[in-house]
Protein backbone atom coordinates (compact mmCIF):
# COMPACT_ATOMS: atom_id res chain seq x y z
CA UNK A 1 0.00 0.00 0.00
CA UNK A 2 1.13 3.82 -0.72
CA UNK A 3 1.41 5.54 2.54
CA UNK A 4 2.76 9.33 2.48
CA UNK A 5 6.35 9.71 2.31
CA UNK A 6 7.02 10.67 6.22
CA UNK A 7 4.79 7.53 6.97
CA UNK A 8 7.21 5.70 4.28
CA UNK A 9 10.47 7.34 6.27
CA UNK A 10 8.60 6.41 9.48
CA UNK A 11 7.94 2.49 8.51
CA UNK A 12 11.51 2.54 6.82
CA UNK A 13 13.13 3.76 10.45
CA UNK A 14 11.47 0.86 12.21
CA UNK A 15 12.25 -1.84 9.90
CA UNK A 16 15.96 -1.03 10.34
CA UNK A 17 15.59 -0.53 14.07
CA UNK A 18 14.37 -3.97 14.41
CA UNK A 19 16.70 -5.21 11.54
CA UNK A 20 19.28 -3.73 13.46
CA UNK A 21 17.90 -5.39 17.00
CA UNK A 22 17.95 -8.84 14.72
CA UNK A 23 14.00 -9.24 14.90
CA UNK A 24 13.26 -11.06 11.87
CA UNK A 25 9.43 -11.01 12.37
CA UNK A 26 8.26 -7.20 12.79
CA UNK A 27 4.97 -6.05 12.97
CA UNK A 28 4.12 -2.68 10.70
CA UNK A 29 0.55 -2.05 11.13
CA UNK A 30 -1.60 -2.78 14.08
CA UNK A 31 -5.50 -3.72 13.21
CA UNK A 32 -7.03 -2.23 16.56
CA UNK A 33 -10.33 -2.89 17.03
CA UNK A 34 -12.14 -1.02 20.01
CA UNK A 35 -15.68 -2.36 19.53
CA UNK A 36 -17.62 -5.03 17.50
CA UNK A 37 -20.45 -2.52 17.33
CA UNK A 38 -21.55 -1.06 13.71
CA UNK A 39 -24.05 1.10 12.62
CA UNK A 40 -24.89 -1.25 9.37
CA UNK A 41 -25.21 -4.99 8.90
CA UNK A 42 -23.50 -5.59 5.78
CA UNK A 43 -24.37 -8.52 4.16
CA UNK A 44 -21.69 -11.16 4.71
CA UNK A 45 -20.84 -9.40 7.82
CA UNK A 46 -20.36 -11.84 11.24
CA UNK A 47 -23.70 -10.54 13.42
CA UNK A 48 -21.12 -10.46 15.82
CA UNK A 49 -20.11 -6.79 14.67
CA UNK A 50 -23.68 -5.23 14.55
CA UNK A 51 -24.84 -6.04 18.26
CA UNK A 52 -25.20 -2.23 18.87
CA UNK A 53 -24.44 -3.27 22.44
CA UNK A 54 -21.30 -0.84 22.98
CA UNK A 55 -20.61 -2.16 26.80
CA UNK A 56 -18.02 -4.90 25.78
CA UNK A 57 -15.66 -2.12 23.80
CA UNK A 58 -12.38 -1.62 24.77
CA UNK A 59 -10.90 1.21 27.11
CA UNK A 60 -8.90 3.61 26.06
CA UNK A 61 -6.50 2.16 28.36
CA UNK A 62 -6.30 -0.70 26.53
CA UNK A 63 -6.13 0.46 23.26
CA UNK A 64 -2.92 2.57 24.15
CA UNK A 65 -1.51 -0.62 25.59
CA UNK A 66 -2.01 -2.27 22.35
CA UNK A 67 -0.66 0.40 20.47
CA UNK A 68 2.58 0.43 23.28
CA UNK A 69 3.30 -3.22 22.92
CA UNK A 70 2.95 -4.04 19.28
CA UNK A 71 5.11 -0.84 18.38
CA UNK A 72 3.96 -1.08 15.03
CA UNK A 73 4.48 2.16 13.29
CA UNK A 74 0.85 2.61 11.86
CA UNK A 75 -2.40 2.21 13.44
CA UNK A 76 -5.30 1.01 11.42
CA UNK A 77 -8.48 1.57 13.90
CA UNK A 78 -11.33 -0.50 12.72
CA UNK A 79 -14.10 -2.33 13.71
CA UNK A 80 -17.31 -2.94 13.92
CA UNK A 81 -17.46 1.18 13.19
CA UNK A 82 -14.80 3.49 15.03
CA UNK A 83 -16.98 6.19 14.64
CA UNK A 84 -19.63 4.76 16.58
CA UNK A 85 -17.20 4.71 19.66
CA UNK A 86 -17.74 7.13 21.63
CA UNK A 87 -13.78 8.26 22.62
CA UNK A 88 -13.48 7.90 19.37
CA UNK A 89 -11.35 11.38 19.22
CA UNK A 90 -9.64 10.82 22.36
CA UNK A 91 -8.26 7.31 20.96
CA UNK A 92 -7.10 9.07 17.42
CA UNK A 93 -5.31 11.99 19.71
CA UNK A 94 -3.49 9.66 21.86
CA UNK A 95 -2.50 7.53 19.21
CA UNK A 96 -1.20 10.72 17.41
CA UNK A 97 0.75 11.86 20.81
CA UNK A 98 2.46 8.31 20.36
CA UNK A 99 3.91 9.46 17.20
CA UNK A 100 2.24 6.88 15.37
CA UNK A 101 -0.32 7.07 12.02
CA UNK A 102 -3.72 6.65 12.50
CA UNK A 103 -5.60 5.24 9.71
CA UNK A 104 -9.39 5.62 10.97
CA UNK A 105 -11.50 3.27 8.35
CA UNK A 106 -15.47 3.65 8.76
CA UNK A 107 -18.54 3.77 6.33
CA UNK A 108 -18.51 7.00 6.79
CA UNK A 109 -22.22 7.46 8.22
CA UNK A 110 -21.14 8.98 11.31
CA UNK A 111 -18.16 10.89 9.80
CA UNK A 112 -19.82 14.79 10.06
CA UNK A 113 -20.00 14.43 13.38
CA UNK A 114 -16.56 12.85 13.88
CA UNK A 115 -15.59 16.07 11.64
CA UNK A 116 -17.13 18.14 14.49
CA UNK A 117 -15.24 17.15 17.14
CA UNK A 118 -11.93 16.39 15.34
CA UNK A 119 -9.31 18.12 13.42
CA UNK A 120 -7.23 17.03 10.15
CA UNK A 121 -3.37 15.96 11.43
CA UNK A 122 -0.60 14.58 8.87
CA UNK A 123 -0.59 11.66 10.87
CA UNK A 124 -4.01 10.57 10.07
CA UNK A 125 -5.91 9.49 7.14
CA UNK A 126 -9.55 9.36 7.09
CA UNK A 127 -10.20 5.45 5.06
CA UNK A 128 -13.98 5.65 3.48
CA UNK A 129 -15.73 2.04 2.58
CA UNK A 130 -16.43 1.79 -0.78
CA UNK A 131 -17.28 -1.46 -2.65
CA UNK A 132 -18.33 0.05 -6.12
CA UNK A 133 -20.78 2.73 -7.27
CA UNK A 134 -24.26 3.62 -5.71
CA UNK A 135 -26.38 0.40 -6.58
CA UNK A 136 -23.55 -1.99 -5.70
CA UNK A 137 -22.55 -0.28 -2.38
CA UNK A 138 -25.94 0.15 -1.07
CA UNK A 139 -26.78 -3.63 -1.79
CA UNK A 140 -23.35 -4.66 0.11
CA UNK A 141 -24.31 -2.34 3.17
CA UNK A 142 -28.02 -3.16 2.78
CA UNK A 143 -29.07 0.67 3.25
CA UNK A 144 -29.85 2.83 0.15
CA UNK A 145 -28.31 6.05 0.53
CA UNK A 146 -25.24 5.20 1.77
CA UNK A 147 -22.93 5.81 -1.30
CA UNK A 148 -24.17 9.19 -1.35
CA UNK A 149 -23.20 9.74 2.41
CA UNK A 150 -19.99 8.29 1.42
CA UNK A 151 -19.40 10.54 -1.36
CA UNK A 152 -20.53 13.56 0.56
CA UNK A 153 -18.29 12.70 3.29
CA UNK A 154 -15.36 12.58 1.12
CA UNK A 155 -15.76 15.50 -0.16
CA UNK A 156 -16.48 17.57 3.13
CA UNK A 157 -13.08 15.52 4.57
CA UNK A 158 -10.75 16.98 1.20
CA UNK A 159 -13.02 20.70 1.93
CA UNK A 160 -11.81 20.68 5.73
CA UNK A 161 -7.67 19.72 4.52
CA UNK A 162 -7.97 15.65 5.45
CA UNK A 163 -6.24 12.75 3.80
CA UNK A 164 -9.04 10.79 2.73
CA UNK A 165 -8.56 7.42 0.82
CA UNK A 166 -10.77 4.88 -0.16
CA UNK A 167 -10.99 1.00 0.74
CA UNK A 168 -13.06 -1.60 -1.88
CA UNK A 169 -13.04 -5.01 -1.73
CA UNK A 170 -13.29 -6.72 -5.14
CA UNK A 171 -15.58 -9.99 -4.88
CA UNK A 172 -16.39 -12.62 -7.38
CA UNK A 173 -19.45 -10.71 -8.84
CA UNK A 174 -17.31 -6.88 -8.98
CA UNK A 175 -17.36 -5.78 -12.30
CA UNK A 176 -14.07 -4.58 -13.34
CA UNK A 177 -15.79 -1.85 -15.61
CA UNK A 178 -17.73 -0.36 -12.29
CA UNK A 179 -14.48 -0.54 -10.18
CA UNK A 180 -13.31 1.42 -13.55
CA UNK A 181 -15.78 4.09 -13.46
CA UNK A 182 -15.03 4.12 -9.17
CA UNK A 183 -11.65 4.83 -9.72
CA UNK A 184 -13.20 7.78 -12.04
CA UNK A 185 -15.39 9.22 -9.69
CA UNK A 186 -13.02 9.08 -6.66
CA UNK A 187 -10.09 10.56 -8.89
CA UNK A 188 -12.51 12.92 -9.97
CA UNK A 189 -13.19 13.64 -6.37
CA UNK A 190 -9.09 13.84 -6.04
CA UNK A 191 -9.17 11.07 -3.04
CA UNK A 192 -5.73 10.92 -1.73
CA UNK A 193 -5.62 6.88 -2.67
CA UNK A 194 -7.88 4.27 -3.85
CA UNK A 195 -6.52 0.86 -1.88
CA UNK A 196 -8.36 -2.15 -4.12
CA UNK A 197 -7.95 -5.88 -2.33
CA UNK A 198 -9.22 -9.14 -3.75
CA UNK A 199 -12.40 -10.57 -1.99
CA UNK A 200 -12.11 -13.96 0.17
CA UNK A 201 -14.16 -16.86 1.62
CA UNK A 202 -12.62 -19.14 3.08
CA UNK A 203 -15.48 -21.12 3.65
CA UNK A 204 -15.27 -21.94 -0.10
CA UNK A 205 -12.57 -24.71 0.10
CA UNK A 206 -15.00 -27.77 -0.66
CA UNK A 207 -15.18 -29.22 -4.40
CA UNK A 208 -13.59 -26.93 -7.13
CA UNK A 209 -15.77 -23.75 -6.40
CA UNK A 210 -12.72 -22.28 -5.40
CA UNK A 211 -10.17 -22.91 -8.32
CA UNK A 212 -12.66 -21.01 -10.38
CA UNK A 213 -12.91 -18.30 -7.55
CA UNK A 214 -9.29 -17.87 -7.84
CA UNK A 215 -9.08 -17.79 -11.59
CA UNK A 216 -11.48 -15.41 -11.82
CA UNK A 217 -9.40 -12.69 -9.21
CA UNK A 218 -6.91 -13.26 -11.26
CA UNK A 219 -9.09 -12.07 -14.52
CA UNK A 220 -10.06 -8.82 -13.07
CA UNK A 221 -6.51 -8.20 -11.14
CA UNK A 222 -4.95 -8.55 -14.20
CA UNK A 223 -7.54 -5.90 -15.74
CA UNK A 224 -6.96 -3.52 -12.59
CA UNK A 225 -3.11 -4.08 -12.93
CA UNK A 226 -3.86 -2.32 -15.85
CA UNK A 227 -6.21 0.39 -14.78
CA UNK A 228 -3.70 1.20 -12.17
CA UNK A 229 -1.23 2.56 -15.19
CA UNK A 230 -4.08 4.97 -16.11
CA UNK A 231 -5.39 5.66 -12.44
CA UNK A 232 -2.56 6.60 -10.24
CA UNK A 233 -4.75 6.93 -7.36
CA UNK A 234 -4.87 3.23 -6.90
CA UNK A 235 -2.30 2.40 -3.94
CA UNK A 236 -2.04 -1.07 -3.84
CA UNK A 237 1.90 -1.44 -4.84
CA UNK A 238 2.70 -2.83 -8.43
CA UNK A 239 4.09 -6.32 -6.87
CA UNK A 240 1.30 -6.85 -4.81
CA UNK A 241 -1.03 -6.43 -7.77
CA UNK A 242 0.99 -8.77 -10.01
CA UNK A 243 0.63 -11.17 -6.66
CA UNK A 244 -3.19 -10.60 -6.74
CA UNK A 245 -3.55 -11.11 -10.64
CA UNK A 246 -1.50 -14.30 -10.15
CA UNK A 247 1.66 -13.29 -11.75
CA UNK A 248 3.99 -13.94 -8.60
CA UNK A 249 3.72 -15.97 -5.59
CA UNK A 250 4.41 -14.52 -1.83
CA UNK A 251 4.31 -16.65 1.39
CA UNK A 252 1.98 -14.60 3.97
CA UNK A 253 3.14 -12.14 6.74
CA UNK A 254 0.12 -12.77 9.36
CA UNK A 255 2.44 -10.95 11.70
CA UNK A 256 2.75 -7.84 9.93
CA UNK A 257 -1.00 -6.96 10.69
CA UNK A 258 -1.95 -8.20 14.06
CA UNK A 259 -5.05 -7.95 15.56
CA UNK A 260 -6.24 -6.55 18.60
CA UNK A 261 -9.77 -6.87 19.75
CA UNK A 262 -12.06 -6.28 23.32
CA UNK A 263 -11.40 -10.12 23.21
CA UNK A 264 -7.71 -9.77 23.08
CA UNK A 265 -4.87 -10.58 20.09
CA UNK A 266 -6.04 -12.42 17.43
CA UNK A 267 -4.28 -15.08 15.67
CA UNK A 268 -2.90 -15.83 13.40
CA UNK A 269 -4.37 -13.28 11.47
CA UNK A 270 -6.93 -10.74 11.06
CA UNK A 271 -9.44 -12.95 8.69
CA UNK A 272 -9.16 -16.17 10.59
CA UNK A 273 -11.44 -16.97 13.94
CA UNK A 274 -8.29 -19.08 15.39
CA UNK A 275 -7.71 -17.87 18.87
CA UNK A 276 -7.57 -14.91 21.29
CA UNK A 277 -4.70 -14.20 23.16
CA UNK A 278 -5.05 -12.31 26.37
CA UNK A 279 -1.39 -10.79 26.26
CA UNK A 280 0.98 -9.66 23.32
CA UNK A 281 3.88 -11.86 24.59
CA UNK A 282 1.72 -14.52 24.70
CA UNK A 283 0.25 -13.69 21.03
CA UNK A 284 3.67 -12.96 19.17
CA UNK A 285 5.60 -15.83 20.79
CA UNK A 286 2.45 -18.49 20.77
CA UNK A 287 1.30 -17.87 17.41
CA UNK A 288 3.28 -20.98 15.16
CA UNK A 289 3.92 -18.00 12.45
CA UNK A 290 6.36 -20.78 10.36
CA UNK A 291 2.78 -23.16 9.85
CA UNK A 292 1.28 -19.85 8.40
CA UNK A 293 3.66 -18.15 6.63
CA UNK A 294 3.38 -21.60 4.90
CA UNK A 295 0.09 -21.26 3.88
CA UNK A 296 -0.78 -25.01 4.25
CA UNK A 297 -3.83 -24.49 5.96
CA UNK A 298 -6.52 -25.24 3.83
CA UNK A 299 -8.19 -21.46 4.53
CA UNK A 300 -4.86 -19.59 3.41
CA UNK A 301 -5.07 -21.60 -0.29
CA UNK A 302 -7.18 -18.96 -1.53
CA UNK A 303 -6.33 -16.16 0.30
CA UNK A 304 -4.88 -13.20 -1.05
CA UNK A 305 -5.72 -10.22 1.02
CA UNK A 306 -3.63 -7.24 1.17
CA UNK A 307 -3.13 -7.45 4.97
CA UNK A 308 -1.41 -10.61 4.50
CA UNK A 309 0.26 -10.02 1.81
CA UNK A 310 1.25 -6.51 1.49
CA UNK A 311 3.94 -7.02 3.91
CA UNK A 312 5.17 -10.09 2.02
CA UNK A 313 6.01 -7.34 -0.61
CA UNK A 314 8.30 -5.16 1.90
CA UNK A 315 10.04 -8.37 3.78
CA UNK A 316 10.73 -9.78 -0.12
CA UNK A 317 12.00 -6.87 -1.55
CA UNK A 318 15.89 -6.91 -1.06
CA UNK A 319 15.87 -10.88 -2.76
CA UNK A 320 14.94 -8.96 -5.94
CA UNK A 321 16.79 -5.65 -7.79
CA UNK A 322 14.53 -5.72 -10.98
CA UNK A 323 11.92 -5.60 -7.94
CA UNK A 324 13.55 -2.90 -5.57
CA UNK A 325 13.69 -0.67 -9.33
CA UNK A 326 9.55 -1.13 -9.69
CA UNK A 327 8.83 0.29 -6.40
CA UNK A 328 11.35 2.96 -5.52
CA UNK A 329 10.20 4.16 -9.83
CA UNK A 330 5.96 3.90 -7.95
CA UNK A 331 7.31 5.38 -5.09
CA UNK A 332 8.85 8.57 -6.54
CA UNK A 333 6.09 8.90 -9.57
CA UNK A 334 3.26 9.18 -6.83
CA UNK A 335 5.83 12.12 -5.31
CA UNK A 336 6.16 13.63 -8.18
CA UNK A 337 2.36 13.58 -8.61
CA UNK A 338 1.69 15.24 -4.85
CA UNK A 339 4.29 18.25 -6.30
CA UNK A 340 2.48 18.33 -9.56
CA UNK A 341 -0.93 18.50 -7.48
S1 LIG B 1 -2.97 -16.62 3.98
FE1 LIG B 1 -4.71 -15.28 4.51
S2 LIG B 1 -5.99 -16.54 5.87
FE2 LIG B 1 -3.94 -17.50 5.82
S3 LIG B 1 -2.81 -16.62 7.55
FE3 LIG B 1 -2.36 -15.37 5.74
S4 LIG B 1 -3.85 -13.68 5.84
FE4 LIG B 1 -4.61 -15.33 7.17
Amino acid sequence: MRFPLHIATDMMRWQLKNWWAGNSRVPVVLMLEPLHTCNLACIGCSPERYTGDLRDRLPLSKCFEAVDECGAPVVSVCGGEPTVYPEIVELVEGIIARRKHVIMCTNAILLDRFYKKARPHKRLSINVHLDGMKETHDFVVDRAGVFDKAVAMIREGKRLGYYVCTNTTVYRETSVDEIEAMCAHLTELDVNGILLSPGYHYEAIEGDDHFLYLEEIHAKFRRILELSKRYRKISSTPLFLQFAAGLREYPCTPWGNPTYTPKGWKGPCYLIDGQHYPTWKEFFGGVDWDYWESRKDPRCRNCKMHSGFEPSVVRKLGENLGDVVTMARWQLESVRNRRAA
